[in-house]
């Protein structure tokens, strides 16, 4: 269910500007000068295999982690690499649903999908940075944590016709001694504490745009860990995935070229997997042989 009270369209503030540590106009994205429609007109009639994609990645990938991936059979371990990032997704999925197991107690789960409001011309960065922002005010001196028996979530990006769209899919589960109302009742909580948030810092973030259901565990596990580079189109129109833009930019389209080397700028020092609560025994970015 979705609490769908509060359409809001709020400027960003002085404060928020702090809080964010983003200049006062915003950085405009790279993609904005760029014409983008016929990249999200143009059907992909082939998917290119991931060895066309990496012939592309060894020349062109914007990381250089990426770029070197299989030299002397080092392996890259990212998320932004067609050879790598299906094989982490699969490596998440096994490490969650091994936290899940190992947590007999756990009863009711919840997803929850957080955004922010699209703004066509706003870099990824601060979309992403204004996310961010509104998830530590939820999660601010362990409320999250006090509230919930545990959480794991995983951000996704997109570009979509109004432009970068970053949101975060989060499996919630309380202990089994929780009735199902009460975490509905805490979802709900969870929600509107984040629409306070946004009201507070000036984070345009539309109350139509937040959800929070039901799931059931296995699911929400296959849910929150669906994409990857190799993740086939998505059926939304004008929506582009990273993957999409891969497999545009590996037939030379400049336009997706560029746009992944936004996306890589902005993943820099940004978490794309989180763990919390009974979860966090599946903590899997800390381990040093993965990249984010
Ligand atoms: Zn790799």
């Amino acid at each position: 269910m979705s609490t769908a009270t509060r359409p809001r369209r709020v400027p960003f503030t002085r404060e928020s500007v702090r809080y964010l540590g983003t200049k006062a106009r915003g950085r405009s994205s790279l993609d904005s000068s760029l014409d983008v429609s016929e990249l999200q007109r143009a059907p992909l009639r082939e998917w290119l295999s991931v060895g066309e994609l990496r012939r592309y990645q060894d020349v062109h990938a914007p990381s250089r982690g990426v770029r070197m991936c299989g030299v002397r059979g080092r392996m890259c371990r990212s998320a932004r690499c067609a050879r790598c990032s299906h094989r982490r997704a699969a490596d998440v999925r096994a490490r969650l649903a091994e936290a899940l197991r190992a947590a007999p107690e756990i009863g009711p789960a919840l997803v929850w999908t957080a955004t922010v409001s699209h703004t066509p011309d706003r870099a990824l960065g601060d979309v992403w940075a204004a996310l961010d922002a509104l998830l530590g005010a939820v999660a601010h001196r362990q409320w999250l944590t006090r509230n919930v028996g545990g959480y794991a979530r995983l951000l996704e990006i997109e570009h979509t016709p109004e432009g970068w769209h970053v949101h975060a899919h989060t499996i919630l589960v309380f202990g089994n001694d929780v009735p199902r109302s009460e975490a509905a009742r805490t979802g709900e909580r969870i929600v509107a504490r984040y629409l306070d948030a946004a009201d507070r810092l000036g984070i345009a973030a539309d109350a139509s745009g937040q959800d929070v259901r039901p799931f059931g565990l296995s699911a929400a596990v296959g849910y929150v860990t669906k994409s990857h580079m190799t993740t086939a189109p998505t059926s939304t129109p004008g929506t582009l995935t990273p993957s999409m833009l891969l497999q545009r930019a590996a037939r030379g389209d400049a336009t997706a070229d560029a746009m992944l080397a936004e996306i890589d700028r902005a993943s820099r020092g940004r978490k794309l997997f989180a763990l919390g609560g009974m979860l966090r025994g599946a903590r899997h970015e800390r381990r040093p042989r993965f990249q984010k």
